[in-house]
């Protein structure tokens, strides 16, 4: 039996926790998606799995986000799955653009450069916007600034285990910031300058940003990567996968995260390079957060292929338990949980 956080967990449900009880014990949250109105089919699997395992008891909002409008398809089908309240908000144009700095003619010659690398989404400039929005820009939509935690949700990702406690609770109640379940390994090649340029960053006058108790040990971790022959340049790309994320965007908000992320998109390595939300997420968490504060949802049965948790719980159907992998063996050693264990670890955090 995995078990459960510590308490204490909220499980109050039933009427309390009804769709349209505006007195509930459910907090300022939300659940979030960015998704394109192609992905609908694959967006519903991670609904139907979220709902049937915990929203159904507890009924926080969804709220879709999209770079172009949502079809009515869209809304219908996925209010026809939810009794919460669904919302549906468009980018800002000026959010989700490329930044008047970036070079085009570069941002081209530097895919290349990183194709003959095999960088996924090399040429791809949607999925650099993506990840640029995803690192500093999506808690900035004018429609999410009365909100406060969001639990990310991708298309076609599934959920395995009965949660009985409101998870956002949770949060709040355990001073969480930053929620996670996987962690991975990333190719350095996508992340070249992102270390040297938060070097610098904390070099030139940021250095008190830095939380007392952070993870910057966990981050710059020298043990061999087995499935790559080098880190990034002091960075041991270790970072929370954060296609799954429950986390509270006042930290995003803060002047430390702030001020970073300014750093970062000026320094052009969204499109330059391929850095992506997680590793800037990890990193911004892991050096202006406590590093208590950040959360393995260990009780949370989740896949986004090729990668998942499956706890050893009753609670949990679907995988097989233990199970890190579906693909090839080799991705068992993406896997860098026991890296954040050994320097962060709580008791209940350590695996079975
Ligand atoms: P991967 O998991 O890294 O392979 O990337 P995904 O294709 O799953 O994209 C990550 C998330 O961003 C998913 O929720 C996608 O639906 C979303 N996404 C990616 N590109 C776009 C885009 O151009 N527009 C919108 N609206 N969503 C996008
Ligand atoms: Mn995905």
């Amino acid at each position: 039996e995995t078990g459960e956080p510590p308490e204490p967990l909220h499980r109050v449900q039933g009427e309390n926790y009804a769709p349209g009880n505006q007195n509930s014990d459910r907090i300022n949250a939300t659940l979030l998606s960015l998704v394109r109105n192609k992905e609908l089919e694959q967006l519903i699997q991670s609904m139907q799995d979220l709902e049937r395992t915990w929203n159904h008891k507890f009924n926080y909002p969804w709220t879709f986000l999209n770079d172009e409008p949502f079809t009515p398809e869209f809304k219908k089908a996925t209010k026809a799955n939810t009794n919460a309240e669904c919302r549906y908000l468009e980018i800002p144009k000026e959010h989700w653009e490329v930044p008047s700095w970036i070079n085009e003619d570069l941002m081209h010659e530097s895919a290349n450069i990183l194709e003959e690398h095999d960088v996924q989404y090399a040429h791809m400039k949607s999925y650099h916007q993506m990840c640029r929005w995803n690192s500093g820009l999506f808690y900035k939509h004018p429609e999410l600034q009365d909100i406060q935690y969001y639990w990310r949700v991708e298309p076609n990702v599934h959920f395995f285990c009965d949660v009985d406690y409101d998870v956002f609770r949770y949060m709040q109640d355990h001073n969480k910031t930053y929620g996670f379940i996987v962690s991975l390994y990333d190719s350095p090649w996508t992340v070249q300058t992102l270390w040297p340029e938060t070097m610098k960053f904390l070099a030139s006058g940021n250095s008190h940003l830095l939380a007392q108790n952070n993870a910057m040990n966990w981050l710059t971790d020298k043990e061999r990567r087995p499935n790559h022959n080098h880190d990034a340049n002091g960075y041991s790309t270790c970072h929370f996968w954060s296609n799954f994320e429950i986390a509270d965007m006042n930290f995003w908000r803060s002047p430390a995260y702030e001020a970073y992320f300014e750093h970062l998109d000026r320094a052009g390595g969204f499109f330059y390079e391929r850095w992506g939300d997680a590793p800037v997420h990890s990193i911004g968490v892991g050096l202006f957060a406590d590093k208590n504060s950040i959360h393995w949802f260990k009780d949370i049965g989740y896949q986004h292929i090729p990668f998942l948790n499956c706890p050893n719980s009753p609670k949990c159907q679907g995988c097989v338990a233990g199970r890190f992998t579906d693909g090839e063996a080799w991705l068992n050693k993406e896997d860098c949980r026991p890296n954040w264990f050994k320097y962060a670890g709580n008791e209940w955090a350590l695996p079975d």
